[in-house]
C-alpha cells in the first residue's frame, strides 16, 4: 500500500503553464511571438518524443517553434552551422539542442556556440557561471522545475539535509547548487560513492538523477523523506516489470511491451518516503513547463 504523499509534478506543471499563458498573451499583444529553435540530430526515438512534447507545449501557449532535424551522420560543422543560423535569427529567442548528440559530434563545441542570451537550457558556461554566482539568467529546466515543485508543496529546505545522486551538468550539479542556495546542507553522490545507502539515508530531501531503473530502494531512504525521482528509464523485461511496477500498471506494460520507470523503486520507497514524485507524471512535465518559462523570459528580455 502506498504511504507516501504523491508530489503531483504534472498538476504543478499545468499550473505553471497557466501562469505562463498570461505572460505569453501579454507578449503576443505587443507583437512579440516568443520563438524556440530546436535542433534534433539523429533518430533516437526517445529524443524525438521529448522534442514533440516540447514543441506541442509551445503550440498550446501560442509560441513559435521550428525544428531542424539533421541525420545521425551529421558532422560537428553541420550542427554548428545550424546553431549559428538560429543565433542570427531575430524570431528565435531560445535555442534547444536536444541531447544526446551522436558520438562523432563535439557536444562541447556545439553548446558553447549557443548565444548565451538564447540558451534556454542553461548549459552555456556563461549561464552556468551566473547560476553558481547566484545571479542566474537561465536555470537548467529540470532542476528549476524541481525547485518549483518543492516550493509549491511547502517542502522546507533551510537547514535540511539534501542528497543529490548524480552529478551531470544537466541535472545533478545545478540541482545541488539550487538546493545549496536554498540553504540546505547538500551532499552529491555519484558512481564512485561508497556505501550509497548510508549517505542517502541521511537525506530529508533526496533527488535521484542516475539513469538506473529502480536503483534507489527502501534501504536508501529515511522514513518520512521527500524523494524526487528524475530518472526516465524504459523497461522491457517481464521480471523487471514485476519487480518495479505497481500491480495496477502491469497490464498496460504487457499490452505495450514496455513501461517508463524512474531511478526510485516505487513500490518499496513509497512505503517509507513522506512524499514522492511518480514516474511518469512527476519531474518530466515540470522540465517542459520550465523550458517554456525560459523561452518566454528570453523573448521578454530580447
Ligand atoms: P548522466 O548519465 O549524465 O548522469 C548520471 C549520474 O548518475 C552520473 O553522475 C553518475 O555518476 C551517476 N551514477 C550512475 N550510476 C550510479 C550508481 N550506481 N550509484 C550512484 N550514482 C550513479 O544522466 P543525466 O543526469 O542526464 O540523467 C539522469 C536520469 O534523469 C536519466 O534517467 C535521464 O533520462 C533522466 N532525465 C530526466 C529528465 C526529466 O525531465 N525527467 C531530464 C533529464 C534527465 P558518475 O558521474 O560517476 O558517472
Amino acid at each position: 500500500m502506498t504511504k507516501s504523499t504523491l508530489l503531483d509534478g504534472a498538476g504543478t506543471a499545468a499550473l505553471i503553464r497557466q501562469e505562463l499563458a498570461e505572460d505569453a498573451r501579454r507578449l503576443l499583444a505587443r507583437g512579440t511571438v516568443p520563438g524556440l529553435g530546436v535542433l534534433l540530430v539523429g533518430d533516437d526515438p526517445a529524443s524525438a518524443v521529448y522534442v514533440r512534447s516540447k514543441t506541442r507545449a509551445c503550440e498550446e501557449l501560442g509560441l513559435f517553434h521550428e525544428t531542424r532535424h539533421l541525420p545521425s551522420s551529421a558532422t560537428t560543422d553541420e550542427v554548428v552551422a545550424e546553431v549559428a543560423a538560429f543565433n542570427e535569427r531575430p524570431d528565435i529567442h531560445g535555442i534547444l539542442v536536444q541531447l544526446p548528440l551522436p558520438p562523432q559530434v563535439d557536444q562541447e563545441r556545439v553548446l558553447d556556440l549557443v548565444d548565451p542570451r538564447k540558451d534556454v537550457d542553461g548549459f552555456h558556461p556563461e549561464n552556468v557561471g551566473r547560476l553558481v554566482q547566484k545571479r542566474p539568467r537561465y536555470v537548467p529546466c529540470t532542476p528549476a522545475g524541481i525547485m518549483e515543485l518543492l516550493r509549491r508543496h511547502d517542502v522546507p529546505l533551510t537547514g535540511r539535509r539534501a542528497v543529490v545522486v548524480g552529478r551531470s551538468d544537466i541535472v545533478g550539479k545545478p540541482m545541488a547548487q539550487l538546493l545549496l542556495q536554498a540553504d540546505a546542507t547538500v551532499t552529491t553522490c555519484h558512481s564512485r560513492t561508497r556505501d550509497l545507502h548510508e549517505v542517502t539515508r541521511e537525506a530529508d530531501v533526496l533527488v535521484a538523477a542516475i539513469g538506473r531503473a529502480g536503483l534507489i530502494r527502501e534501504r536508501h531512504v529515511k522514513e518520512g523523506a521527500v524523494v524526487v525521482d528524475v530518472g526516465m528509464n524504459r523497461i522491457t523485461r517481464e521480471e523487471e516489470a514485476v519487480d518495479q511496477l505497481e500491480p495496477s500498471r502491469l497490464s498496460a506494460f504487457r499490452a505495450r511491451g514496455s513501461a517508463l520507470v524512474g531511478d526510485v523503486h516505487f513500490p518499496s520507497v513509497s512505503r517509507v518516503a513522506g512524499a514522492l514524485t511518480p514516474v511518469p507524471g512527476g519531474v518530466g512535465p515540470l522540465t517542459i513547463a520550465l523550458l517554456l518559462r525560459n523561452t518566454i523570459l528570453a523573448a521578454t528580455s530580447a
